[in-house]
Parts: C-alpha cells; structure tokens; sequence
C-alpha cells in the first residue's frame, strides 16, 4: 500500500488513512503504537522533501517513548473525546488540512505567486445582543452578516487551493507576522478580506472577489513581500511594533479602511503605537540579543 499512496486518488488515500485511524482508536494506548508508525511511514511517502528524514524519525522516537508527554496527551485526548469527533477530527485536521492541504498550499503558492494560507478566519456575523468582556462583536455594529451562499463559497475556494482548516471568530494568533494569507487571514462579517483580524485595511470583498483574487489583491501582495517585518521576532508586528510599515503597505496599496463602526486612517492607526514601538524596541533587542536564533530554511516567501 506504501509504495503506491502517492498514486492512489484522493478518495482512496482517504480510505486507507481512516483505515489506521480506526485501527489507532480501536486500542489501548501501548497497542497503538504501530498504527501511528505506519501513519508516520505514509506521510513521509506523501509529503516527499517538505519535511526532512531527520525530522519524521524524529517523530517515530516520540512514538515509541511512553512518557513522551504529546504521546500521553494524545493518549487522554483519544481516551476522553468522542470517538467519532475523534475520528473526524484526526482525518479533517490531520489528513486533510496538515498532511493533504499542506502539499497543495506550497504547489499553489509557486503556482500563482501569491501567499496562500493554512487557515481562514471569518465572522459570520456581528448581530450578536451580548457584551461580553473582551469579545470584538460588541463593538464592530450589529449591521453585518455573511449568507450561507457567502460562507460555502469561501470554504469551496478556500479547499481548491489546500485550506483545509476555517475558525469562525478567532483569537490573537502567536509568534511572528502570520497574516496577509501567510498561514491565515480573516473576513469579516460585511464580507471584507483583511490581512489580520486586527488590521482593519482591505483592497478585496468576498462579495466580488474570488479567494484567488483576494490573496493577489494589493495589500495581501505588500505583506507578502514585506514579511518578515523584522528579524527581531518579538518585534513582528507591521501595525505595534514597526508602525511605519503598515502605513506604506496601505499606501501602496491603496487599500481602505474595514472599521466596521469608526473608520480611521492609517496614520491615525498608527500613529497611537509610535511611543510604545519605541519603548519596547530597545527592551525587545536587549532580549533578543541573549540568545542565539536559528536562522529557518526561508522567511520570505515573494524571494524564494
Ligand atoms: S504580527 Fe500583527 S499583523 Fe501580523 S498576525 Fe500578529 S497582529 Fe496580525
């Protein structure tokens, strides 16, 4: 089965996949050991030179450790989740988004020369009565709502170009500048296309745009040939932590604002993380300046 995984159809490779997730869920944790490893043997056939030898035997070391503190969480997550959610999730998240979608956003990033992420963030409306502390809806209006017709279109485009994994609403994403369509970007509920959930900027509509044509569009382009926005990555931000970025790209771009309640310029915008830009700068680099960093095989995805 192996040797031919690569040639198999989709629905085929499904199958055989769901096959060991079965077999994984079926039995306690110190049998299930080969079922993992076998996953691990289809993946590396699958996803070819993307992730080295190095790192998937690494991966079957933490397999057959007992007290490897993910296998034990893995082992507890299996133990007390539903099985079919169980079942669903490993072959939505794992097959589909992680393991399939993963070698179709690169092929397609090549392929039309723009970024494409791993994950779509989008709010199916703002009509929510609540105001919860700390929640955006309460404060983006009460106006706006994506239809179904809207919400099946992005996850129909979304999936022809390896986005596998959708979050409605969403939370501060972690670690340098992922948006822009890097590994995710956000629509909100009139249906704008902004590059982070917290930059309100956008050039594109899903109302008009395809998912495509979003990912090409100006300011989608600028953060993907700006990103990273500096090499210090407590420092990641084009908006907090280098304030005169964004406003360039939106310039450049010509991109307007998505406030949904109270528009503003960019330079408005900005202009409130100036002081805080600078006093976290020389703080930032004193930390950063501790450690050695590895220097990772490509950061700009526009120069490779
Ligand atoms: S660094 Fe800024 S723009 Fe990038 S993902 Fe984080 S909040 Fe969004």
């Amino acid at each position: 089965m192996n040797e031919s995984f690569q040639n198999i159809t989709h629905a085929a490779q499904r199958k055989a996949v769901e096959k060991l997730i079965d077999s994984a869920l079926s039995k306690v944790k110190k049998d299930r050991e080969d079922s993992f490893l076998k996953m691990v043997d289809l993946a590396e056939i699958f996803l070819d030179a993307s992730v080295s030898k190095k790192q998937f035997d690494s991966i079957r070391n933490m397999i057959k450790d007992p007290d490897n503190r993910w296998m034990n969480y893995i082992d507890r997550a299996i133990r007390e989740t539903d099985p079919h959610v169980a079942k669903m999730t490993a072959l939505n998240l794992g097959f589909e988004a992680a393991f399939r979608g993963t070698k179709m956003i690169r092929k397609n990033r090549e392929k039309y020369g723009c970024n494409i992420p791993w994950l779509i963030l989008f709010d199916p409306t703002s009509a929510c009565n609540m105001h919860c502390t700390g929640c955006w809806s309460g404060t983006y209006g009460h106006k706006h709502s994506l239809s179904f017709e809207d919400m099946d279109k992005i996850v129909t485009q979304g999936k022809e170009l390896g986005v596998y994994l959708y979050m409605l609403t969403g939370g501060k994403p972690v670690g340098g500048c992922i948006a822009g369509g890097r590994n995710y970007f956000h629509i909100n509920s009139a249906g704008d296309a902004e590059p982070c959930v917290f930059i309100h900027y956008s050039n594109a509509n899903i109302h008009d745009s395809s998912i495509l044509e979003i990912l090409r569009s100006p300011l989608f382009m600028e953060y993907r040939k700006g990103q990273p926005f500096n090499q210090n990555h407590l420092r990641p931000c084009p908006m907090l932590e280098n304030p005169q970025i964004l406003q360039e790209m939106v310039h450049r771009a010509g991109a307007h604002s998505t406030d949904l309640e109270s528009p503003e310029t960019v330079e408005h915008l900005c202009g409130k993380c100036i002081d805080y830009a600078k006093e976290w700068a020389e703080e930032a680099d004193k930390i950063w300046g501790q450690k050695e960093h590895k220097t990772p095989k490509y950061q700009n995805y526009a120069s490779r």
